[in-house]
């Protein structure tokens, strides 16, 4: 067995080994690469710099990106999970279509019955080590300006993350799962890439915010309302037929 080889492999590179040398030796591999690659082609998906509908072959990616395909491999098996990608036999995989209209429609309408109630919920029980945690949430997502493909997909992580935290504070938890299941802000935000969703959204997230720590149910779910109203005329003219 050898080991010496690996020493001077690309830091971003991946150790190619044989079957043989795979027996007998511990897992290596520089942290954060896989985790690297996923967000580099996460946030071409979301940005849509990778349009929707479009092969992707892992050759391809590894060899834009400078790396093996093992962590391309790993990257798009993480994107299959989140929905972002499809494997399909003997083509491979392919970015997720865009959400049609009649798709677009019902995830408001779902959003509509479900969020605004957890939001309620949330004002009345969330503790107050949670709602710190929101607004610290909040205070992050601010609009700083930065315009980029992957700002836009971090936002609409954070958005994510926040819906999600109401969400579960709400304490039903099939309202969370139910939610967390669709990947609603991932196909949402995937509709178009506009940096001016980020700064508009922030006021409505604050009005929210401040309702649920001033314990304010009825206000909390009105804000949830008219946030997620808003959300739907911002992206409503890029849902597809
Ligand atoms: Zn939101």
């Amino acid at each position: 067995m050898t080991t010496s080889k690996n020493q001077t492999r690309h830091p971003l590179e991946l150790v190619t080994q044989t079957q043989a040398e795979l027996s007998d030796r511990p897992i290596q591999r520089p942290t954060g690469l896989v985790e690297e690659v996923y967000a580099r082609v996460r946030a071409e998906i979301m940005s849509l710099a990778i349009p929707p509908d479009t092969r992707v072959t892992i050759e391809s990616l590894a060899r834009r990106l400078g790396v093996s395909q093992t962590p391309v491999r790993e990257a798009l098996s993480m994107l299959e999970a989140k929905g972002l990608v499809t494997k399909q036999q003997f083509i491979g995989y392919c970015t997720a279509p865009i959400l049609n209209r009649a798709q677009f429609e019902e995830i408001y309408e779902i959003r509509l019955l479900l969020e605004p109630y957890a939001a309620r919920r949330a004002a009345e029980k969330m503790s107050d080590e949670q709602i710190a945690e929101l607004q610290r949430l909040l205070a992050r997502m601010a609009p700083d300006g930065d315009a980029t493909r992957s700002s836009y997909d971090r936002f609409a992580e954070q958005d994510s993350d926040l819906h999600e935290r109401i969400a579960i504070a709400g304490g039903n938890r099939l309202i969370a799962e139910s939610l967390a299941r669709m990947h609603i802000h991932l196909h949402i935000f995937r509709l178009c890439f506009k940096s001016r969703i980020a700064s508009d959204a922030h006021d409505e997230h604050a009005g929210l915010v401040a309702a649920i720590a001033a314990r304010d149910g009825a206000g909390a779910e009105e804000a949830m309302r008219a946030h997620l109203r808003n959300s739907h005329a911002r992206f409503s003219q890029f849902a597809q037929p």
